[in-house]
């Protein structure tokens, strides 16, 4: 076939069949008991709760907990003592509180979703982490909680992390800070279709100069999770445009950012494969004197 834009526009519709969506909104992905406002089945102690939120499951691969010294549960701050805030979300934020068990490794709470890992789709998760100062509690108590023992926060399907953010915020003692983990899921991952989870987790790091014997309580609270899903929409402008004598240049919007070039020198069957020109937008590639088909993929 000599080249043409007649062949052009074929091209032009092969890629869209390739595609098939259209649909490009932000959709929250449900979260149980999301900012640990819901304390049914926990033992109320004045500003306390003790026990699992509802909703969420023990993280415990160290066996940190259950020990006397330490606490799962909720605090509801009052602006004052603890934090310089009351809770980000609600009245009330989870607390991950550690008195003895230093340095024993990671703990936390995880939950498992209903949704699954989707294609062609942007995933966003938001927590408020909080590093709880030093302060007295209602009963008189007072607390040694300088220093901070570290955070993460875990993306999972399929029950494999997909993205995390390993305690990246240098939070202030008594204050909240947002930890934001993104991934963006193609054509293709292992985990496609399998059921979506988030982890929360205090690394239970001894801060440096201390030893278990000595170290601060090392606690870590989270609140506000929330995770949204938006479609990864198909490129926008996506043509092919005759650039001299046997050759045309392929583009498309170069806003829609993550697209790769893909090519197949038939249709039945499809045998696609990389472009050599991969991501790159515009390019200029070769038609004279045959049939080549061209798609955009998001890997
Ligand atoms: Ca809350």
């Amino acid at each position: 076939m000599k080249t043409s834009i007649g062949q052009s526009c074929t091209l032009a519709i092969t890629s869209l069949i390739a595609f098939g969506w259209v649909a490009s909104e932000v959709a929250g992905v449900t979260v149980l008991n999301p900012g640990f406002e819901d304390v049914s089945g926990q033992s109320v102690f004045n500003e306390f709760t003790f026990g699992e939120p509802a909703g969420w499951d023990l993280y415990d691969t160290n066996n940190v907990i259950p020990d006397a010294g330490t606490f799962v549960g909720t605090l509801e701050p009052n602006g004052v003592d603890f934090f310089n805030s009351t809770a980000p979300e609600g009245i009330k934020v989870c607390i991950l509180f550690n008195s003895g068990r230093e340095g024993e490794g990671e703990y936390g709470y995880e939950q498992t979703l209903v949704e699954t890992l989707q294609a062609y789709t942007s995933y966003s998760l938001s927590v408020e982490v909080g590093n709880i100062a030093s302060g007295t509690a209602q009963n008189g108590a007072f607390f040694n909680l300088d220093e901070f023992p570290g955070y993460r926060v875990e993306l999972l399907a399929g029950g494999v992390v997909i993205a995390q953010d390993t305690n990246s915020l240098a939070i202030p003692e008594a204050e909240f800070a947002t930890s934001v983990v993104s991934t963006a899921i193609g054509s293709s991952h292992a985990q496609l279709g399998q059921s979506l989870g988030i982890r929360l987790v205090n690394l239970n790091e001894i801060p440096a100069g201390y030893t278990q014997g000595t170290s601060p309580d090392l606690e870590v609270d989270f609140d506000n999770i929330t995770l949204s899903a938006t479609p990864i929409p198909e490129p926008s402008n996506f043509m092919l445009v005759p650039a001299g004598p046997g050759q045309v240049t392929i583009s498309w919007d170069p806003d829609d950012a993550g697209w790769e070039l893909q090519q197949s020198d038939e249709l039945s069957p499809m045998n696609w494969s990389g472009s050599p020109s991969g991501s790159t937008n515009p390019v200029v590639v070769p038609a004279a004197d045959q049939v080549r088909f061209y798609r955009l993929i998001h890997p």
